[in-house]
């Protein structure tokens, strides 16, 4: 196959035009080429509204083979092309060590779940523990949750089949590079099971909750039907650990299950299997993390400066990244944007509140949100120097999150931007209109945002409004505590990815080795390619 980059359309092109326009960059006609494959649509609006579809894309010849292809990209001189060099995702050949017990995977949110599939699929049986309840069950409760505020710890907005990510916008593009094509088997699995497939060429794709929680139940199904266990309402209470090496995992505080491999996959949120892991000894450091405000806008102000137009039906609402180094050296971001989205009250424990952002696959809401949060460093949060508690991001978490709960009785605590800038509360909302799932009411985010943090906040939105006019309008509306951005803590892995204890294979957000869905599933199938190349199979 040809690979030819760059190749530009204007957007409401007509089908044939792309191979019109693949023949004549090959200087071939049509009907010599066999077919035209999409490998990744980007868009080009920087002569907005005059905008382009750049395309990569891979082309085959019906006739002469790859000789044919060397001789044209010869004569052709062109430094768009060159010979496709795409190999299909294979998981490794399975080793030879027998196993006492099915692996074990802890946690079904993208990681667990990947990992859980692959493993299945090579014929290891895994069992796969989540405290939470199946997407179904768990969907209602979270639905009573935002209407009345009564919390369930053990299946929420953050704990239950398919993780974090089920209640999310469902974005799924990562800045982690693709070596070895898990990127693209995260998301040819993902169109499998029910995705649009033009999630697999989108430079951004997006599939939404309502898509996401169908696919998540679809996969388990397939775990299960190749002889794969998912135990729900299974929380993994304590490790039994000799001799370094992981025995037995309990489950429930009471159901001992032996266990010689387990993989660690529980997400950046449980915080109570975090601590005990730290009083089983298990290696674990502190690490830097960001929190900050969710912000909403009109979707149109953000359509009109990234598009040149309020609406472009063709390309759906415009996302937007913005980033800002402040004069006092900390990072201030936008982080999970949600076009036509939705801001969700995503907390997970008593008395304590987090937001975060969601949105359906049509992302059809009126507004725009993201969070736009502060780094933060364990210089922050250790509370003196000498400090070397792995868990105190936690604590500086769960601070801010107890603020936010007391801030608005429970409620999300919601303020104007103009609000926020006077330390005032507000009072009603202006013109944008607000967008919440969860209840809401007026407070004082300044006395929630550590006072450091706001100032930056500050700097940047003033900044953030020379890039997208309308960014730090004084009506548009902040809600906190963005709190769960990223793991506070990493457990350290070696070569072998085990942890510190052998048998113990941390894996995904929660461990500290990826952000997001798409990259918790690679680090997923990495670490069931380690088990599979270690291991024999069960059958
Ligand atoms: P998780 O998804 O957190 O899964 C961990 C699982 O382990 C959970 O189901 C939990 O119940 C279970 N568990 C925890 N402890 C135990 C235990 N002791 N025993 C048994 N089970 C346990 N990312 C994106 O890329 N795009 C988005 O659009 C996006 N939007 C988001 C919106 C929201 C509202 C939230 C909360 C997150 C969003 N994210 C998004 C982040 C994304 O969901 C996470 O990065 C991703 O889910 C991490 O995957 P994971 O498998 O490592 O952990």
């Amino acid at each position: 196959m040809i690979r030819i980059n760059q190749l530009k359309l204007p957007l409401g092109y007509e089908s044939g035009q792309l191979l019109e326009k693949t023949a004549k960059t090959l200087g071939v006609s049509q009907e010599e080429i066999r077919q035209v494959a999409i490998v990744k649509e980007s868009i080009d609006a920087r002569k907005k509204p005059e905008i382009f579809y750049s395309y990569i894309v891979d082309a085959a010849l019906k006739e002469g083979g790859r000789r044919r292809e060397e001789k044209l990209l010869k004569r052709k001189k062109d430094r768009n092309l060159s010979i496709s060099e795409d190999k299909p995702y294979r998981l490794p050949d399975c080793g030879i060590k027998s196993l006492s017990a099915p692996p074990v995977v802890i946690g079904t949110g993208p990681a667990g779940l990947f990992c859980g599939l692959m493993l299945a699929r090579k014929g290891y049986c895994p069992i796969l523990l989540e405290r939470g309840e199946d997407v179904d069950a768990r969907t209602e409760r979270v639905a009573r949750f935002w209407a009345d505020g009564s919390l369930d710890p053990s299946s929420n907005v953050q704990f239950g089949e398919g993780g974090a990510g089920t209640f999310s916008d469902g974005k799924l593009n990562t800045l982690v590079k693709d070596t070895f094509g898990r990127n693209r088997e995260v998301l040819r699995i993902l169109a499998q099971f029910g995705a649009d497939p033009s999630i697999c060429y989108k430079n951004k794709p997006h599939i939404g909750t309502d898509v996401l929680s169908r696919i998540v139940k679809s996969i388990r199904k397939e775990i299960e039907a190749l002889g794969g266990q998912v135990r729900f309402l299974s929380q993994v209470t304590d490790f039994e650990i000799r001799e370094g090496r992981l025995r037995a995992l309990t489950v429930n505080g009471s159901q001992i299950l032996p266990a010689e491999a387990a993989v660690l996959a529980v997400g950046h949120s449980a915080r109570d299997t975090f601590q005990t892991l730290y009083s089983r000894k298990v290696a674990m450091e502190a690490k830097a993390f960001a929190v900050g405000l969710r912000i909403q806008h009109p979707q149109t102000m953000i359509n009109t400066s990234q598009y040149g137009m309020e609406e472009c039906h063709e390309l759906g609402p415009a996302s937007y990244k913005l980033t800002r180094q402040t004069a006092g050296g900390r990072g201030v971001y936008s982080f999970c944007m949600c076009p036509g989205g939705y801001v969700v009250n995503a907390s997970s424990e008593p008395g304590r509140l987090a937001v975060n952002g969601m949105s359906y696959n049509d992302r059809a809401g009126e507004n725009a949100n993201s969070a736009i949060i502060v780094s933060v460093t364990p210089e922050d949060f250790f509370h003196d120097v000498d400090e070397k508690n792995p868990l105190a991001g936690i604590d500086f978490q769960r601070e801010l999150e107890e603020k936010a709960y007391q801030a608005a009785q429970g409620k999300i605590p919601v303020q104007l931007y103009g609000d926020f800038l006077s330390n005032r509360e507000s009072v009603a909302f202006g013109q944008v209109k607000p967008a919440f799932r969860g209840q809401y009411a007026f407070a004082n985010l300044r006395q929630v945002l550590p006072e450091t943090l706001a100032v930056s906040f500050i700097e940047a939105m003033e900044g953030f409004g020379g890039v997208i006019p309308g960014f730090d309008r004084t009506d548009a509306i902040l809600a906190g505590i963005e709190s769960r951005t990223s793991s506070p803590v990493r457990i350290p892995r070696d070569e072998g990815l085990e942890s510190s204890v052998r048998g113990l294979f941390p894996c995904g957000e929660g461990a500290g080795y990826a952000g997001g869905i798409t990259s918790a599933a690679m680090d997923g199938i990495k670490v069931a390619e380690e088990l599979i190349r270690r291991y024999a199979p069960l059958r």
